[in-house]
């Protein structure tokens, strides 16, 4: 993602912060322009279908915390989570 954005964005533009938020990233920055967004929405959108464990494309969604797992990690986080 950072590769993409060094491409399109201006010289003073920063990101302030990145977090994680309801299983998708949350993405501040400064001095953005539109280009500089789509690379962003691009990335905030594959983050919704990306198993937050493993970066394998996600199949479904944990129920407790709203985060998207794969097959492989899905049912591991559920137990866990399952067992407080
Ligand atoms: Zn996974």
């Amino acid at each position: 993602m950072y590769d993409e954005l060094e491409q399109v964005a201006p010289s003073d533009y920063e990101i302030e912060d990145v977090k994680e938020k309801w299983g998708m990233l949350d993405i501040f920055d400064w001095h953005g322009n539109e280009k500089t967004d789509e690379v962003i929405h691009k990335y905030v959108e594959l983050s919704k279908v990306t198993c937050v464990n493993c970066g394998k494309p996600a199949t479904r969604r944990s129920t407790g915390w709203i985060s998207p797992f794969c097959n492989d990690c899905g049912p591991e986080y559920e137990k866990f989570i399952s067992l407080g």
